[in-house]
């Protein structure tokens, strides 16, 4: 048998990262089995579904390289065969026309609620004479589910469970409109697209009990179905916008890498020993869904972010250096240095060392995509006083000359400058710091002669110049 997933978002809204989570999943499921992995967009409420949503969902996925098979599907545009499969439900007797009046629907309710009981409608349609239809009042169709019995799913996360069949609702299936209701669209989609597992959040575990009777009564073979406990925030309430961002294109723009992000959400309900950086071939190999655990998992920033930090120091440096350049654009204004990509390029294999997300990144790595005049931190700019000064305008002199412009040449200078002041007390670090001010603007950056190297005498001496001739730029 081949495998066949699908990922089935409404567009209502962001991707949801419980919602990627669930994508991966299903992802993963699929290509383990070697089988098919498809995405359909629940669109059929149209007051609430937009393009805007739906562009939000495929460039989520895409970002997150979670590539379906095939072409994305819309629920909506198959409405009319679900309300024909509504239709042959009622021409079999296995659904039935319903004339209640919204005011006679809202007394069940208030009764029902009353009773403490959870159905709700009271199947007064389900055997009356279609006779006594009142006239000029559209009815909508009735799923008549079995009163009898039981129905068990043997969930392949949760387990096996069982629900009285008198528990389960005369769901509707066409509204008055004509239109089908969410319950049957899923069903015969799923049925359609040849769905083999509804690997799905745990929100969605009640309705598959009405969902496994109306593949029953048209005959079809059940899938099977695997719900995911539902992500949580640190405190353990469900995962809310006060627990910070809840969608992937947030986390985007925080900084964050796509497999970074997909190694994390993996993590979050599945595990595999205790192995923890897991690339997509070793998922693929090793995910199937007896790895998913059964209580609810907590979104855990710190572990997001260490995560992280693990790709982005084994990101390939031309990577990085682009998306940093995009952000540095934004931040200097378009104002960058026309060798900043090759600087930064050059100087990333350091710079990605010391930060965790592709906004640290682009942060620690302005000074190199400045040119001339750079704003010097508070930090910094201790650093720079008379004596520190005196020594900055000798290597200026010894700079200026220098022809071998190369992180050890450069560095022995240094040394031996500073070598030959031991006696007056100088040291190497107070040499490195000033200049690490002058050339960085901050107190903290990779290597400073390899920043030398990295920027070239031109940008050394003017930066220095810059600060000596007291035409430095304070921030
Ligand atoms: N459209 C539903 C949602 O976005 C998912 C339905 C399903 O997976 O069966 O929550």
């Amino acid at each position: 048998m081949t495998i066949v997933t699908r990922f089935a978002p409404s567009p209502t809204g962001f991707l949801h990262i419980g919602s990627a989570r669930t994508a991966l999943f299903n992802l993963l499921f699929a290509r383990h089995h070697g089988g098919h992995f498809l995405l359909r967009i629940e669109d059929t409420d149209r007051a609430r579904s937009t393009q805007e949503a739906v562009d939000a969902i495929h460039a989520g996925l895409e970002w997150l390289d979670l590539l379906w098979d095939g072409d994305a599907i819309s629920q909506f545009s198959a409405a009319r065969h679900h309300a024909d499969a509504a239709r042959t439900l009622l021409e079999e007797g296995k659904a039935y026309l319903c004339y209640a009046t919204p005011e006679e629907l809202a007394e069940m309710r208030e009764k029902a609620r009353a009773e403490g009981r959870s159905v709700r409608y009271d199947g007064r349609w389900r055997d009356r004479d279609p006779a006594e239809a009142p006239s000029g009042a559209p009815p909508v169709i009735r799923f008549k589910a079995p009163r009898q019995g039981e129905t068990t799913i043997h969930d392949l996360v949760q387990g096996e469970v069982t629900v009285a069949n008198e528990e389960l609702d005369d769901m509707v299936l066409l509204r008055a409109d004509g239109t089908p209701t969410y319950m049957l669209a899923v069903v015969v989609d799923d049925h359609d697209m040849g769905i083999t597992h509804v690997i799905r959040g745990d929100d969605h575990f009640t309705n598959t009990f009405r969902q496994y009777q109306l593949f029953k009564a048209f005959g079809w073979q059940t899938p099977e179905f695997a719900h995911i406990p539902l992500i949580h925030g640190a405190d353990g309430a469900k995962l809310s916008k006060r627990h910070g961002a809840l969608g992937v294109e947030a986390y985007r723009e925080q900084g964050f890498l796509p497999e970074a992000m997909c190694n994390y959400l993996l993590r979050l309900g599945w595990s595999h020993g205790d192995d923890e950086i897991i690339s997509r071939e070793q998922a693929i190999q090793w995910f199937d869904l007896d790895g998913v655990g059964r209580s609810p998992s907590r979104f855990d920033m710190s572990r997001l972010t260490s995560i992280n930090a693990h790709y982005l120091r084994r990101a390939d440096d031309r990577r990085l250096a682009g998306l940093v350049l995009g952000s540095l654009a934004r931040k200097l204004d378009g104002k960058l240095a026309e060798s900043a990509a090759d600087r930064i390029i050059r100087g990333m294999p350091s710079l990605k060392e010391r930060a965790k997300t592709i906004e640290e990144l682009s942060e620690s790595a302005a000074f190199y995509a400045r040119e001339g005049a750079i704003p010097i931190g508070d930090k910094a700019a201790k650093l720079l006083n008379v004596a520190s000064k005196g020594y900055l305008a000798d290597l200026r002199n010894i700079f200026g000359g220098f022809e071998d412009w190369n992180a050890e040449a450069l560095e022995r200078a240094v040394r031996a400058y500073a070598g030959a002041r031991q006696d007056q007390g100088l040291k190497l670090g107070a040499i490195a710091q000033p200049l690490r001010a002058v050339l960085t603007g901050s107190a903290a950056s990779p290597p400073i002669f390899e920043v030398m190297e990295v920027l070239g005498r031109d940008e050394t001496l003017t930066r220095l110049s810059q600060v000596l001739d007291g035409a430095d730029a304070k921030c």
